[in-house]
């Protein structure tokens, strides 16, 4: 049976031009956040500088800063804040990164650990110019975090690691992360003009190959909305997502970060997320986070105790 179609705001301001710099879409009222100005939000950056740690949350202009760091939650970048990729949605600096850094696990525990931390997200640059794609970098990560703060439950989202997956995938599922996220981040036909330097089927493989290799392992996929997408397209995705066993399903609004970033062409309304939701509840997955604000990382903790009730309740059945 055909759903009926989710109302749409379109970003008529943004729709494709000639001009060299087309006006920003006005967001609408649903995505307008307070600017971050918390204790807690100095606390944790200071922390993070003092501990020479890159976020995704200040990289990629996360609207999310605010609420996420007055809580103490901040997702670790690892491996440096220069991607070797150069995606048309991402705010995080592209160009030859430096050196890894070597106290950069410890480092990250440190964290962890004075931030409190019951649930922490690292995630990484890709690192196309390392032999093994920063793989090894994630390892120390997560058994530094096992070493100093056990209780931590650790989530990692990392890159597709371009033609040295399988190795890597094996190394870092074998040191035992709760939760493996990778996002798909948009629907195939828009990977050439929006993540260029990727293979919508070599991602969807990598997660099939986490749950494959350990499927205690949680596994979790995120997409963007608003990039000009149609809705059977994101229908597609939860299925493909679906048949490689993934639990856990995010979905966001794209804001721009700049100008010179691909355009938001339309704002999907809140009922339109809440569409999706439904649609992708019936399609199995665990859980599923969708609304404008939705991120990778956003409320990550309380979502990870979600899947395990789910799981837990999904088994006695
Ligand atoms: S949603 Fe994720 S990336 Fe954004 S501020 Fe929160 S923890 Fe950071």
């Amino acid at each position: 049976m055909a759903e009926a179609a989710p109302p749409r705001y379109m970003a008529g301001m943004n729709a494709p031009t000639a001009l060299p710099t087309p006006p920003r879409a006005r967001k609408p009222d649903w995505i307008r956040v307070k600017a971050p100005t918390s204790e807690g939000y100095a606390e944790t950056r200071k922390l993070m500088r003092s501990l020479n740690l890159a976020t995704v949350c200040e990289e990629a202009a996360c609207p999310n800063i605010g609420e996420c760091w007055t809580k103490k939650h901040a997702t670790v970048m690892i491996l440096g804040d220069t991607c070797t990729r150069a995606c048309a949605f991402c705010n995080v600096k592209t160009g030859m990164p430096r050196a890894v850094d070597p106290f950069e696990p410890q480092n990250t525990a440190i964290a962890a650990a004075q931030l409190g931390l019951e649930h922490i997200v690292i995630t990484s640059v890709d690192r196309d110019d390392l032999p093994d794609g920063g793989a090894s970098q994630f390892v120390k990560v997560i058994e530094a975090l096992r070493r100093e703060t056990p209780k931590t439950t650790i989530e990692i989202l990392t890159p597709d690691f371009r033609n040295k997956s399988e190795e890597a995938v094996a190394r870092i599922v074998d040191a035992g992360p709760d939760v493996y996220n990778h996002n798909l981040e948009t629907v195939p036909r828009l990977y050439p003009t929006i993540r260029p330097g990727a293979r919508y089927y070599a991602s969807l493989r990598l997660l099939e190959s986490v749950k494959r290799r350990n499927p205690a392992i949680f596994t979790k996929s995120g997409v963007m909305v608003g990039l000009g997408e149609q809705r059977l397209e994101v229908h597609q995705v939860m299925d493909d997502m679906r048949s490689a066993d993934i639990d856990f399903l995010t979905m966001g609004q794209y804001l721009q970060p700049t100008p010179r970033h691909a355009n938001v062409e339309e704002f999907v309304t809140p009922q339109a997320f809440q569409a999706y939701a439904a649609i992708a509840r019936a399609k199995g997955f665990l859980l599923v986070a969708a609304s404008p604000l939705t991120r990778s990382s956003y409320h990550a903790g309380d979502d990870f105790r979600k899947m395990q009730a789910a799981r837990a309740e999904r088994l006695a059945r």
